[in-house]
């Protein structure tokens, strides 16, 4: 019997993660749930896995929290604020945590589950974008476990040999294929892409995910980030690091190898394949995914990004071109512009381009130390507000 905490329990990695750990309760139990302020679904996910403590993001719906389940005769211990995120992501009874808070509001959470030495599934790829240097040498000095749940970055494991070395051309790995599906809008004409809707970029054809990485999907730059997150997982660089448009998302990434040979993994797009292979590694469990139908899906394609429509993938490379701290203020403009989009002050192509100008307002250091990452973070969100501001007073949207 395993503990497990999951961070951002209520939203989609969270829901799918308890989906996997209801079917195997002789396996999983749950010690630690947190949510920002759904009190509601959490309140029912207390009723179902009786966790030892639940967290909620502020004080008011952490009342709330303990006011219902107090009725309810549930014991659970009610924290709140990063404290409280921080003792259930380093709860003792819990050798696993699922870090599946969004943004980077979920970087101190998951950095509190490496030095408590955890296995971590680690679905908040913002974390290693912000900090992903010094988190992997936390993992390192506090031997935790990283265990990558973004389907991507699962399946570039399973095709990694075990135990890989540091560098991936150690190990005879000559490039990653990170495979991605385009998003709703790749094949709609480009210049009707400035007046979609938050709820057609939600719309992904393939995957149901949150709202924050739905609208990642759409513009690309998900991909833009996975490929910060697939650069220090695996230790790749930029150049063995390509992107491959494949509209069905049935392959999930690929391995090439200096022979020649290719490994990929396939299966249905659901997040319960790679949390349950996460889960349970190095055994296999059960995840209620149902059996790819090859007959069905029928072929695969594949094409090339085109950076004209989405402009965000040419802003993440160059991000990692320019090293140093880009990549956090690149990190942060997008969540406050997607935010600015999702709250329809912000139109969807501009998206890109308020990232551009927070990046060009910004000059790039060479930091590494937490607090001055946490700090450029800061400032990029306020920079990035600034130049939503000035484009809604201009553009009259809002
Ligand atoms: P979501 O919006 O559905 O859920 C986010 C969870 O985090 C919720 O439980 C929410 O209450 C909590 N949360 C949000 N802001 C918080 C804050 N400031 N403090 C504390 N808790 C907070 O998001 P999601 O789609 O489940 O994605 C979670 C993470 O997993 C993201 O980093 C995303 O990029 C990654 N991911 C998701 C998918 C997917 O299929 N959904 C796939 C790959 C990677
Ligand atoms: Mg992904």
């Amino acid at each position: 019997m395993k503990g497990l905490t999951v961070l951002g329990s209520t939203g989609s990695i969270g829901v799918s993660t308890l989906d996997v750990v209801a079917r195997h309760p002789e396996k999983y139990r749950i010690i630690a749930l947190t949510a920002k302020s759904d009190v509601e679904g959490m309140l029912r996910q207390c009723e179902r896995f009786k966790p030892k403590i639940a967290v909620m993001a502020d004080t008011e719906s952490a009342n709330l929290l303990a006011k219902g389940l107090s009725q309810k005769g549930i014991s659970t211990e009610v924290l709140s604020g990063l404290r409280g995120l921080e003792i259930a992501a380093a709860i003792p009874d819990a050798e696993i945590v699922m870090a599946a808070i969004v943004g980077a509001a979920g970087l101190l959470p998951a950095l509190a589950a490496v030095r408590a030495g955890k296995r971590l599934l680690l679905a908040n790829k913002e974390a290693l974008v912000v900090a992903g240097s010094l988190f992997m040498a936390e993992v390192a000095a506090h031997g935790a476990e990283i265990l990558p749940i973004d389907s991507e970055h699962n399946a570039v494991f399973q095709c990694l040999p075990p135990g890989v070395e540091e560098k991936l051309t150690a190990s005879g790995v000559k490039r990653i294929l990170l495979t991605a599906s385009g998003g709703p809008f790749r094949t709609m004409p480009i210049e009707q892409l400035a007046s979609v809707t938050p709820a057609q970029a939600c719309a992904h054809p393939n995957w149901s995910m949150g709202r924050k990485i739905s609208v990642d999907s759409a513009t690309m730059m998900n991909k833009g980030l996975e490929v910060i997150e697939a650069h220090w997982l695996f230790g790749a660089d930029a150049e063995e690091i390509q992107v491959v448009l494949h509209p069905q998302s049935i392959i999930h990434s690929m391995v090439e190898y200096v022979d020649g040979s290719v490994l990929a993994q396939l299966g249905n797009p659901d997040m319960r394949t790679p949390i349950a292979h996460a889960l349970a590694w190095p055994q296999r469990i059960e995840s209620g995914v149902d059996s790819l139908d090859l007959f069905q899906v029928a072929r695969l394609d594949f094409d090339q990004p085109d950076l004209q429509r989405y402009p965000c993938l040419k802003l993440a490379y160059q991000a990692i071109q320019a090293g140093g701290t880009a990549s956090v203020i690149l990190n942060a403009a997008n969540e406050v512009a997607v935010e600015a989009f999702l709250s329809e002050r912000l139109g969807f192509t501009e998206i890109a381009s308020v990232v551009d100008e927070t990046l060009q307002q910004m000059p790039v250091e060479n930091a590494e130390d937490l607090g001055t990452l946490l700090d450029i973070d800061r400032q990029g969100r306020a920079v990035a507000e600034q130049v939503v501001h000035n484009r809604v007073i201009t553009s009259g949207i809002g």
